[in-house]
């Protein structure tokens, strides 16, 4: 079924304007926001500012919620659900739009510092599924948070500001490359070879300690590491920590690429960034709940963590924190029971959003092409996901296919269905079937990538704005 590409829409409507003026705040978004942690601080200050209240806030007050009401619940700083509450009693079940904060990453190893041949590196572990060969000879910067034994905490960024120094993992140089060229690419770079260079000078005054002499880069590097902390406590009024190289195992750095996501084209029809995945439906969930004005149902965006390594853990879609969560609003909408809850839930209607692969022409053996997700075709909709035979997979209903159909055609929504690649190539999972665990009816969906999962991804700007359109008649009309 050949679409039509949604650009027309927009050239016909007169509204290019409107899909670049939104694809701006994204990218200033995707630039700023490259960590869970960083995004839920982003969404949590953003909606404060929109007129939500925390969940801990009405709980105290014991407020009664209506219709119009807005709450959010955030979770060990790494998740958020917000809640825009419905004319509708909340047991007739809500509109949920989930989607993930997590990328692929690289994080330092609880004991990453080491020094070898007069060079300081920091030890890795990759997150999620990466390419390891696309990691090395790329501008990388440090995204953290240091518990400290004190009980306070310290966030910082290292990498992004202009003049601010930036991380690389080496690469070997091609004219001694004869036995890695000859490797299965997923050999090229080895996991445990990801470590990522920060230093080269050797600390300058007078050791004693026969173990330090030989170990001059790394104590020079620490020192730097400690000043800058104790900078950062000056400027924040903490009071004084005597920070060691201990305090690395109770940090949370993330490796990413530096830099801010970019127009790409000259059409400038695309944006080249980090964390796509699934930031590009995150972002335009959090819009369009907070453009829900008294919707019939309780509408709720959750943006959750952990979804790249199996939804797992306390702040991944498999913990109780949902639940719990809607257990506590529907206390504040009614007498609780858990009866209520389990209704609620299974009376809900989802879209799980997630990132798509687009179709590659030039990698086209990959995929099958009448049910690919295409760039600029608009919000790419997933029956079902999965691998090997949909293990994994979802499987929404036909009935409820038929549904979601009706609201994206009713309300002038470009979309196309899609798989991801051929069958037997591969594939990949969502949280949908997690919602599905409640029985609730739900549904993949979101935007086309190229290079999915890579350092820089590619979408397209109008299937951004696609999404949010998408996300605001999911809303407002199932
Ligand atoms: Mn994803
Ligand atoms: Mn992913």
């Amino acid at each position: 079924m050949e679409r039509e590409n949604v650009w027309k829409k927009y050239q016909k409507k007169d509204e290019i304007n409107k899909v670049h003026s939104f694809a701006n705040g994204y990218k200033e978004f995707l630039s700023n926001c490259k960590t869970e942690r960083e995004c839920t601080k982003y969404f949590e200050k953003k909606a404060q500012s929109r007129g939500f209240i925390s969940i801990e806030e009405a709980i105290k007050k014991n407020k009664k919620l209506k219709t119009g009401d807005r709450i959010y619940a955030t979770n060990m700083g790494k998740e958020i659900a917000l809640f825009v509450i419905g004319k509708e009693d909340i047991c007739n079940g809500m509109n949920i739009l989930g989607a993930h904060i997590d990328s692929p990453r690289l994080d330092l190893k609880q004991n990453p510092l080491y020094e070898d041949s007069d060079m300081a590196l920091l030890d890795t572990h990759y997150y999620g599924g990466i390419k390891k060969y696309q990691w090395v000879t790329i501008p990388l910067a440090l995204h953290g948070t240091i518990a400290k034994t004190d009980g306070t905490t310290v966030d910082f960024v290292i990498g992004e500001k202009d003049d601010d120094p930036v991380f690389c993992i080496t690469d070997l140089l091609i004219h001694l490359s004869a036995d890695q060229m000859s490797k299965e690419a997923k050999k090229v770079i080895e996991g445990e070879d990801l470590n990522v260079l920060i230093g080269s000078i050797p600390y300058g005054d007078e050791i004693k300690n026969d173990k330090e002499k030989k170990q001059l880069i790394n104590k020079n590097v620490m020192n730097i590491i400690i000043e800058y902390f104790n900078n950062i406590d000056k400027e924040n009024g903490n009071k004084k920590y005597d920070y060691r190289e201990e305090d690395f195992m109770s940090c949370e750095v993330e490796v990413v690429p530096a830099g801010k996501a970019r127009d790409m084209g000259v059409d400038r029809s695309m944006i080249l960034g980090y964390g796509h995945d699934d930031r590009v439906c995150s972002y335009p969930t959090f819009e369009a709940v907070c453009r829900a004005k008294n919707p019939k149902r309780t509408v709720c965006g959750l943006l959750v963590d952990k979804e790249e390594i199996g939804s797992v853990g306390a702040t991944g879609m498999n913990s109780r924190f949902f639940e719990n969560t809607v257990a506590e609003l529907i206390n504040l909408c009614t007498d609780y029971s858990d009866l209520l809850l389990r209704r609620t839930l299974s009376n809900s209607f989802a879209i799980s959003s997630d990132v798509s692969g687009a179709y590659d022409s030039i990698y086209g053996s990959a995929f099958e092409k009448k049910n690919s997700a295409y760039l600029g075709k608009g919000f790419a909709v997933n029956k079902y996901t999965g691998a090997r035979g949909k293990s994994g997979s979802n499987d929404a209903s036909a009935e409820y296919m038929g549904k979601i159909r009706s609201i994206f055609e009713e309300n002038d929504i470009y979309y196309q269905t899609c798989e991801l690649g051929k069958v037997d190539q591969g594939g990949g999972g969502t949280i949908a079937y997690i919602f599905g665990n409640y029985n609730m009816n739900v549904i993949d969906g979101g935007v086309a990538v190229l290079s999915m999962h890579a350092p820089y991804e590619v979408i397209s700007k109008v299937d951004l704005y696609e999404a949010y359109k998408a996300y605001i008649a999911f809303a407002m009309k199932a």
